[in-house]
């Protein structure tokens, strides 16, 4: 959306598009950002295909995914290694300063391979990198230490103008709780409107210490969190109990990665801590479990398999996940014993089924337990 703004301003034609479609012109320079190298062979098709459409276009990749890993794309089929001009494609490392500071443009046409792709909310961040650094994580590889603007008043501005009818706002901060100017930023949202989303989560920890500044958003269905280790626990059960106790008006969402150092029984664990959470302040706990994937182009989805799971367990914890569409909520009553069992054995020996049985079928309707 920012290269949208930047064409616009320099009087260049564009299009956007989304995957592999039919172009209206044929353009001089096709600039393709690429994020998680799991989808590296969709990439690849994706790059091979606008190569055959356009082959006079310069096919420059950026993002993530070519920042950490440009010798990926050293293919002899593309003529190209890193260093060679004649490649037919061309790696961009880091950020673009050129369109870095633009404002996004909310209402760029976007032409999708996907024909039900329609984006109805406003993508913002108000922060770059983070205070953490956690194992699993690319954040601070490629973005750093965390960098906080004060004000996000001109893309709110250009958004209302831009896109009138957004029902609500998507922030990307990495870590928005640690935010250096968060009061600021959430009086901006405020005075907007709209409901917010924290599409990557609030810092356990930190929330707790703003909780009476996320009492005056309003909130897209949902506030996320995340239990990605057993050392969480402290914090988790510290900002569920805040959470209930609060004029928060959402539901309580927890990212939970797993198949990364953790074991099966880790797992059932923490699912065990939510249900012992509900049973003290009540309430319901969305769990999202997160199969962690290592970031590297050279191993293929799903083939990684965390050194306390094996590929059966893996696979059957997968399948129940999948089959209740990603999500495993925990209510007050007991049926999540059901799923789970009532210890870390039986929940394995149903991990095992499910990676075994090719035919199983999880119990109709969405699973809330
Ligand atoms: S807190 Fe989140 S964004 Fe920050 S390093 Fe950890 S996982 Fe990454």
């Amino acid at each position: 959306m920012k290269y949208a703004r930047y064409c616009e301003d320099m009087g260049y034609e564009y299009q956007y598009v989304r995957g592999c479609v039919d172009i209206r012109y044929n353009p001089d320079v096709i600039l393709m950002s690429f994020t998680f190298t799991f989808y590296h062979r969709i990439y690849e098709k994706t790059i091979d295909y606008y190569l055959l459409k356009c082959p006079n276009a310069k096919i420059i990749v950026g993002g993530v995914f070519p920042s950490i890993f440009p010798e990926w794309f050293d293919k002899e089929k593309w003529n190209g290694t890193a260093t060679n001009t004649e490649s037919f494609v061309n790696v961009h490392i880091g950020l673009d300063v050129k369109i870095n500071d633009l404002v996004p443009k909310y209402n760029v046409d976007i032409v999708s391979e996907d024909k039900l792709y329609d984006r109805n909310y406003l993508p913002m961040y108000s922060s770059r990198g983070c205070i953490n650094n956690c194992a699993y994580c690319v954040v601070p590889k490629i973005e750093g230490k965390i960098k906080c603007f004060k004000s996000i008043s001109k893309y709110l501005e250009k958004a209302k103008i831009e896109m009138p009818d957004a029902e609500y706002i998507s922030m990307y901060d990495n870590n928005f709780t640690a935010q250096w100017y968060i009061e600021d930023i959430v009086n901006e949202l405020v005075e907007y409107g709209l409901p917010v989303d924290f599409n990557q989560g609030l810092y356990a920890k930190l929330f707790v210490k703003n909780v009476h500044l996320f009492e005056k958003l309003k909130y897209k269905h949902l506030i996320r969190f995340a239990y990605d280790r057993e050392e969480d626990l402290e914090d988790i059960w510290k900002a569920y109990k805040t959470f209930t106790n609060s004029n928060v008006s959402a539901d309580f969402f927890l990212y939970m990665l797993w198949n990364f150092k953790d074991s099966p029984e880790d797992i059932w664990n923490r699912f065990m801590e939510c249900k012992k959470m509900i049973d003290e302040y009540g309430g319901t706990i969305f769990i999202y479990p997160m199969k962690y994937e290592p970031f590297s182009p050279y191993i293929k989805k799903n083939e990684y398999t965390g050194e306390k799971w094996n590929p059966k367990l893996k696979l059957g914890f997968q399948n129940m996940v999948t089959r209740n569409r990603g999500f495993i909520s925990l209510s007050t009553t007991d049926y999540v014993y059901r799923y789970i069992g009532n210890s870390s054995d039986e929940f394995k020996s149903k991990c095992l089924d499910k990676g075994t049985y090719k035919k199983y079928k999880a119990p109709e309707g969405i699973m809330t337990v």
